[in-house]
């Protein structure tokens, strides 16, 4: 039997993408392998967010070129964020590579209307499901939306449709993906918004549960932070990147919004939704930020305590307007030691918010096992650990807390 390798890298819109792939391969009555040796075709899934995302990406492009040379035969792709609009610079500088295409934009080879739609054929409990591509914002720091385009939302029936689909399937939960979730609609006839499409998927008979991220502080309505509140299926869990707790620095990011304008949102949803967890995305060692800047970042993470909170050191991507407009003066030593002061305060931070779970009784939706234990999120996106000797995959499952950490908690199955 022909057999496919998908290496994929990045966010979960490519994690997405490459499950949907695997399904369209087996389909075609391809097997997965691991190994790109046994493979006839092989898709590389890019991410080059950041430099060493980019400088793997290059280094398995450039391992895989001998294996070409050995079995020309074999079908390569590219796709993911390295596809730009230079295609054809790309064919030159990796002329071992038989197809480039943009995350989203199936090639022709790849268009068989007789076959299903592209969908995971064995989805995972909680599966991702994409609703739009691209980003409009041009954050001076990002090449995403240089990389993945101009915002294209899916049809709300489009994605209703395939919900349902993943829900024939099993699936018990959705996690609704976008770079900029709050922008979805904007570019569709009726102009649907993120609140309208939670509400279309909210009546699925069958669906359990619905997240999404990641939203942006600019956009963020309060339409949506009603229906989060108001739709039983939405969870309570909300990703908004604040990136810097610094006004003049948010403004040199081009984020389009302000610390006084964040918190407020933060107030808003706090007000609104009981028991949200929030988390959050900051970058150290922006160029040119102080001291006094980074100690501002810190503090406002202090101030709102977030569940969680991601956080990148600045790194210039080329072609990006901060590459050109800004040097990148802060010392790696600083970066760094910037970047431990906050895991080190964000760990604080989480072992208080989960230590106070202790004793609570959550509905966890169980995603699989890991070490002899399954494993599944609370509502709030938390990650559970408990013990069972029944099959537990796909259940709703009531569990109390008996231990916590900043990353996890662990329970026991409550008995009725
Ligand atoms: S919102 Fe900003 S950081 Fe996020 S993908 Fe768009 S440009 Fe990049």
């Amino acid at each position: 039997m022909h057999q496919y390798h998908i290496w994929t890298i990045g966010c979960q819109m490519n994690k997405a993408e490459s499950e949907r792939l695997g399904s369209f391969f087996e389909q075609l009555g391809y097997q997965a392998t691991d190994t790109a040796e046994k493979a006839s075709i092989i898709v590389l899934n890019s991410c080059v967010v950041r430099q060493n995302a980019e400088n793997r990406v290059i280094n398995k492009l450039s391992a895989l070129k001998a294996l070409k040379r050995t079995n020309p035969d074999i079908t390569l792709a590219v796709t993911g964020c390295l596809v730009n609009s230079e295609v054809d610079q790309l064919k030159e500088s990796f002329p071992h590579v038989d197809h480039f295409f943009k995350p989203g934009d199936y090639p022709q080879w790849l268009e068989r209307p007789d076959l299903e739609p592209i969908l995971p054929r064995h989805p995972s409990p909680t599966t991702f499901v994409p609703i739009i591509q691209g980003c409009d914002n041009f954050c001076s720091y990002c090449i995403v939306p240089y990389r993945r385009g101009r915002e294209r939302s899916r049809p709300v029936a489009e994605i209703a449709c395939e919900v349902k689909e993943l829900v024939r399937r099993g699936v018990k939960g959705v996690t609704l993906l976008g770079q900029n979730v709050d922008s979805y609609g904007h570019d569709l006839p009726d102009k649907p918004d993120l609140a309208d499409l939670l509400q279309e998927l909210n009546a699925i008979d069958g669906l359990a549960r619905i997240s999404f991220l990641t939203n942006h502080p600019k956009d963020m309505s309060s339409r949506l932070i009603e229906a989060v509140a108001h739709l039983e299926k939405v969870c309570e869990q909300i990703s908004l990147p604040v990136q810097s707790g610094d006004n003049d620095i948010l403004k040199a990011m081009r984020r389009g919004y302000t610390v006084e304008h964040f918190r407020q949102l933060i107030t808003e949803i706090r007000s609104k939704i009981p028991g949200v967890a929030l988390s959050t995305d900051v970058i150290v060692g922006f160029p040119s930020e102080s001291e006094p800047q980074f100690q501002r970042t810190a503090n406002l993470l202090t101030e709102l305590r977030f569940d969680t909170v991601h956080i990148a050191v600045y790194s210039p991507r080329s072609g990006t307007a901060a590459a050109k407009e800004f040097e990148d003066n802060i010392p790696p030593a600083e970066k760094k030691e910037r970047l431990n002061k906050i895991e080190q305060l964000q760990e604080n931070i989480a072992t208080e918010i989960n230590a106070q779970l202790s004793g609570k009784t959550v509905e966890v939706l169980v995603e699989g096992k890991k070490k002899g234990k399954w494993q599944g999120r609370t509502r709030s996106g938390k990650l559970m650990f408990f013990s069972n000797n029944s099959d537990c995959l796909g259940q709703l499952m009531k569990i109390r807390i008996e231990k916590t950490s900043p990353w996890s908690l662990q329970g026991k199955v409550e008995l009725k």
